[in-house]
């Protein structure tokens, strides 16, 4: 039930699960080395920066999921592509 927070993406790798009474934070980190720019379609591999965001709040067996992502932004690799940064 829990992967399907999953499915949209592509190469997530969860490092951390942590149970407590009423919570379980998953900590995950995106592992995918490039990724394909939406503005003018290359594939750029210079990693910008990271980013932190919550995926999803959920609710399994009566606790609270609590799923954060580790991401990485990435620049567009074309110089016409104006320094576009994308995750
Ligand atoms: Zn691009």
């Amino acid at each position: 039930m829990l992967w399907t927070a999953f499915s949209h993406l592509k190469s997530v790798a969860v490092e951390e699960i942590t149970v407590e009474e009423i919570t379980v934070a998953v900590a995950a980190r995106v592992v995918s080395r490039e990724a394909p720019c939406p503005g003018c379609g290359c594939t750029s591999s210079r990693i910008h920066g990271r980013y932190h965001r919550p995926l999803a709040d959920l609710a399994v067996a009566g606790r609270k999921v609590v799923i954060e992502i580790l991401g990485r932004r990435f620049l567009c690799g074309t110089p016409e592509g104006g320094r576009r940064t994308f995750v």
